[in-house]
């Protein structure tokens, strides 16, 4: 089953793609992550990419579509693969269709948080990450349940993305606005388009999800 979770930066993609990573068996695919393991390691598209992310803009989509396509390659992802952060632009889309088309497969799901722009920041601000395992959490929305310790790993370390500050959110929201909103009609014309409640619960939008790609929604 290969999914597509789209929606504006802090609309819950990583959140959800996580539980159905585990729910499904199939691999959440982080285009966001991959850059920033690549930021970690140094190497030369990580240099790039910090420059790109700390400002709030945009990578190549060259680059991006090389990447993604390198990566559904993999074993992992022979049952399919939850796509979280790519597509990013239409011709990012369009590489990804004509990719999978080209490896004998296609899409399933392509499944859209909907959410109020007002909610965006308050989210990306209090969002923080285990720094063991990368378990996901928030300052008000999900909060481990013995505090400062990590639900999954026991880990008492937590990391913030030096990108998730209010100036850079700003950015990410007008490029998500003007690259990545266009999107969304690209993929409405070809009826594989559905929409969740991003505003719900963190679980309910987890059963909205479930029943969509159950067949039911
Ligand atoms: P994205 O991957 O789309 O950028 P995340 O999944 O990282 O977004 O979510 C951003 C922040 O908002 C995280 O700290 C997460 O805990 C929180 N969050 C995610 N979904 C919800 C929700 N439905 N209600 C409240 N907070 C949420
Ligand atoms: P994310 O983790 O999805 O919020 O992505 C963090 C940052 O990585 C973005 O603000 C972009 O700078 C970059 N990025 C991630 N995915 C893509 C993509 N598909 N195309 C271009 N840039 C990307």
């Amino acid at each position: 089953m290969n999914i597509i979770l789209l929606g504006p930066p802090g609309a819950g993609k990583g959140t959800q793609a996580k539980r159905l990573e585990d729910a499904y068996g199939i691999p959440q695919l982080s285009t966001g992550d991959m850059l920033r393991e690549a930021v970690t390691s140094g190497s030369e598209i990580g240099q790039k990419a910090k420059q790109v992310m700390d400002a709030g803009e945009l990578m190549p989509d060259g680059l991006m579509v090389k990447m993604i396509e390198d990566r559904i390659q993999q074993k992992d992802c022979a049952k399919g693969f939850i796509l979280d952060g790519f597509p990013r632009t239409v011709a990012q889309a369009e590489a990804l269709d004509e990719m999978l088309a080209r490896l004998g497969t296609g899409l399933d799901h392509v499944i859209e948080l909907k959410v109020d722009e007002e909610a965006l920041v308050e989210r990306i601000v209090g969002r923080y990450a285990c720094a063991r395992c990368g378990a996901g959490y928030h300052d008000m929305f999900q909060k481990p349940k013995v505090d400062g310790v990590c639900d999954y790993c026991g880990a008492t370390q937590f990391k913030r993305r030096p990108d998730d500050n209010e100036e850079t959110v700003r950015a990410r929201m007008e490029a998500y606005r003007d690259q990545t909103a266009p999107i969304l009609p690209y993929y409405k014309e070809k009826s594989i388009l559905k929409q969740v409640d991003g505003m719900a619960d963190i679980d309910e939008v987890t059963t909205e999800l479930k029943k969509i790609l159950n067949g039911g929604g």
